[in-house]
C-alpha cells in the first residue's frame, strides 16, 4: 500500500480513536499516527542499502521499478519474496508490545503498527500478493544461515 494511503487511513484511525477516547493525551495520539505510517521507514532503509542512494524520490522510484517487477512476475506466475522488511515481523511487533508494558508510549506506537500491518495484509491478501512478504524475524534468520 502507498505511504499516502498509510497517512490518510492513520490520520482516520488516529481521529476516529480520538472521537471515542478524548481523554487520550495529544502526545499518545500523535505516536498512533506517526507509527501508522513511519513503519514502513524499513522501505526507505532497504533501498538506501540496495541503492546506497539516501534520496527518498529515488527510493519511491526503486519500489515503482520492483511493483513493475513483481507485476511482471506475477502475470508469469512466479511468486517471489520481496526484500525483507523489519518493522513489518511479527517479532518487531512483539517486542514493541512488550516494550508496552514498560512504557505506556509504546503502547499507543503498538497501535499505529498493528492498524498499518492490517491495512498491509488487507492490501496484499486483496491483490493476491500475500506471499510477497516475509512476516517472520525467524524465518528469515533461518533463510540466511
Ligand atoms: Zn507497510
Amino acid at each position: 500500500m502507498l505511504p499516502k494511503w498509510h497517512i490518510l487511513l492513520g490520520g482516520l484511525f488516529t481521529a476516529i480513536i480520538w472521537f471515542f477516547a478524548p481523554e487520550t493525551s495529544p502526545i499518545y495520539l500523535t505516536l498512533i499516527f506517526l507509527s501508522s505510517f513511519l513503519i514502513d521507514f524499513d522501505h526507505y532503509l532497504n533501498s538506501f542499502i540496495k541503492n546506497k542512494k539516501l534520496s527518498l524520490p529515488h527510493a519511491l522510484k526503486y519500489y515503482e521499478e520492483l511493483n513493475k517487477e513483481d507485476e511482471r512476475n506475477y502475470k508469469r506466475g512466479i511468486k517471489k519474496k520481496r526484500n525483507f522488511e523489519i518493522f513489518h515481523t511479527i517479532e518487531f511487533h512483539i517486542l514493541i508490545a512488550i516494550l508496552g508494558f514498560l512504557w505506556i508510549a509504546f503502547f499507543y506506537i503498538f497501535i499505529g503498527m498493528v492498524f498499518h500491518s492490517l491495512l498491509d495484509l488487507a492490501w496484499l491478501l486483496y491483490k493476491d500478493r500475500f506471499y510477497r512478504r516475509e512476516y517472520f524475524l525467524f524465518s528469515w534468520l533461518r533463510e540466511k544461515s
